[in-house]
């Protein structure tokens, strides 16, 4: 079934996405309200799901994995403090969703994504949409980006044991890293702060629950 009227409905969908998901629950970053109230979201996942789109539930994006539900983007989003001139690393791109409002919040966005079909689908979807501040790869994101270099922001968007130890050595000084820890079937939002003499500083944010990371420094790939 097509969806009529997608930009009447999904514009009301969305100011109610962030009045009854976001404002309600803490999300105050006037910058992360605008580029989630902005986004199309439906525009993310298959044709069948859009009417989901703006709901309060993770989303099926494939090869078993989930495009997290609208209040943890945002609030993952928020935890980076961003204020325009940042370039981040992105674990995990998914359907790009997060990577697209990611993209909106600061300079350049650099994702990778393990499972190629995803890798090639989100790339093409984030190419068409203009979002062109955005490099986009395949690989195993739990040894980090390739080349030898350092991010402002890294964002962990699946479940790690614990956070890659090549991860926090690509977070530049005054950097902020987020990323779920935990075990498989729940974890907590973590906050880490490269402050500027070196040091790491560490908080826990809240609960959260997030598909694997699976990898080399993630969790063991089981799959036959
Ligand atoms: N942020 C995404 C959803 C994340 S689901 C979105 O907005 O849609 C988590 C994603 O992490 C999945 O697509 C999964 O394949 C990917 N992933 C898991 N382990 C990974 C790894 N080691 N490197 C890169 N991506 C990984």
């Amino acid at each position: 079934m097509r969806i009529p009227e997608h930009g009447m409905v999904s514009s009301r969908a969305r100011d109610r996405m962030i009045r009854e998901q976001l404002l309600s629950q803490g999300i105050n970053d006037p910058r992360v309200l605008a580029v989630m109230r902005e986004t199309l979201r439906h525009l993310f996942v298959e044709e069948a799901l859009a009417s989901r789109a703006y709901g309060d539930e993770n989303l099926p994006i494939g090869e078993g994995q989930t495009l997290s539900q609208p209040y943890t983007v945002a609030r993952m989003s928020q935890a980076l403090n961003l204020t325009g001139p940042e370039e981040v690393l992105e674990i995990g791109t998914g359907s790009g969703y997060q990577t697209a409002i990611l993209s909106k919040l600061c300079h350049k966005v650099y994702t990778i994504e393990r499972l190629p079909t995803l890798a090639d689908t989100a790339r093409k979807r984030l190419r068409r949409l203009g979002f062109h501040n955005v490099v986009c790869r395949q690989g195993d994101g739990s040894l980090g980006w390739p080349e030898e270099r350092q991010f402002d922001r890294v964002i962990i968007t699946a479940g790690t044991p614990i956070t890659p130890s090549s991860l926090i050595r690509q977070l530049a000084p005054n950097g902020v890293l987020v990323a779920p820890e935990g075990t498989l079937s729940v974890q907590n939002l973590i906050r880490i702060t490269r402050l500027a003499d070196g040091n790491i500083h560490q908080e826990t944010l809240e609960p959260c629950c997030f598909v694997p990371l699976v990898g080399a420094q993630g969790w063991k790939d089981d799959s036959p």
